[in-house]
């Protein structure tokens, strides 16, 4: 089959690989339907050095099961389903938790010998507690929403339930990613009353605006901190979703927070060291958030995706073929596209 293989930094290739199988029991086999670039795969794409055998990527994926090993139970061929992008056995004490990330037989995909989403077919480990079927077909309309629930949209809930969000929260979301908007959706589905969206690309921030954003603010560093502490009479606001990763947006993050308040950061961190110090110390901020357990909030966030309530794939505005991926990854990565479907 054919799967997506980075050799480095800008060097995405497509190349055969061999046809996964089922190796145990706990395995399924998907054929994939739909994929697509995560903003996290862009860091790879930039900072990757050369690698002559390159590995395998993509980790947000849905499709049709061909194949179930034996210990596989509700599932068979034909069923479509979306993956999560940690893969999980659902029975261990974590999972029972709530914290499919932290699994005690679970993993991510694209490593250690684990296919990658970025391909035509997956070999999913730990497929019953991994999977969550799809009750629509191939031909649904609903396909692009139902795909963000492999990872940017429970990503951006995750940022909004670990900060607290609920009816009448007053936030500032940080980052007008695909991250970042699907948190602004999030905070507005619990209840949210005021929504401050930072982010300086107008079409992007539009469709916060659509998503629920109450006031945008485009600037950035501290003339963006002046203007969201006037905007809230010079507090802040309780909640801060930092959905960038980068040190700037978390030092954002400390900056518009109200005293007693709340950061949450999914933005997988490209810095070392958070900035709680003595001043953040005396403000009694918290910090919350981390990876988000996509597994545990399809559940809950599927039923509105399914009855059209909420169109997170809206985030979604370029398709490309498996074999066009590198255009995909260009043009996320030069953002002239906010974030991109792979159709294999
Ligand atoms: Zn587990």
């Amino acid at each position: 089959m054919k799967a997506t293989i980075i050799h480095g930094a800008g060097d995405i290739r497509v190349e055969s690989v061999p046809d996964p199988t089922i190796h145990k029991p706990t395995d399924a086999l998907v054929r994939v339907v739909r994929a697509c670039i995560c903003g996290s795969d862009l860091w790879p794409y930039r900072s990757m050095p050369a690698s002559p055998e390159g590995a395998r990527i993509g980790h947000e994926f849905l499709g049709f099961i061909e194949d179930v090993g034996a210990d596989v139970a509700g599932f068979k061929a034909g069923d479509l389903v979306v993956a999560p992008f940690v893969w999980s056995d659902g029975t261990c004490d974590f999972c029972q938790e709530g914290l499919q990330t932290s699994c005690r037989h679970g993993g991510l995909w694209a490593r250690d010998g684990i296919d990658g989403g970025q391909g035509e077919a997956v070999r999913v480990p730990q497929a019953q507690g991994t999977l969550v079927k799809l009750p629509v077909g191939d031909d649904s309309a609903l396909l692009a929403s139902l795909l963000t629930l492999s990872d940017v949209f429970p990503t951006g809930y995750h940022c909004a339930q670990t900060a607290g969000v609920g009816p009448g929260s007053m936030v500032t979301v940080i980052g007008d990613g695909a991250v970042g908007l699907s948190a602004v959706l999030s905070a507005k589905r619990l209840g949210a009353e005021r929504i401050i969206l930072m982010g300086r690309h107008k079409d992007r921030t539009d469709l916060g605006r659509e998503f629920g954003a109450t006031d945008v603010v485009a600037e950035r560093g501290d003339e963006g901190v002046e203007k969201v502490r006037a905007l809230t009479g010079g507090d802040g606001t309780h909640k801060v979703l930092e959905c960038v990763g980068l040190k700037e947006a978390i030092e954002t993050a400390f900056a518009v927070v109200r005293d007693g308040g709340t950061v949450s950061r999914v933005g997988a961190p490209q810095y070392d060291e958070v900035p709680m110090d003595f001043g953040v110390f005396m403000r009694n901020v918290t910090l919350t958030g981390g990876v988000a357990p996509a597994r545990a909030y399809i559940d809950k966030l599927l039923p509105d995706v399914l009855e059209g309530k909420i169109q997170p794939g809206k985030v979604f505005d370029r398709t490309v073929s498996l074999d066009d991926i590198a255009v995909g990854y260009q043009a996320m990565a030069n953002r002239t596209a906010l974030k991109v479907v792979v159709q294999p």
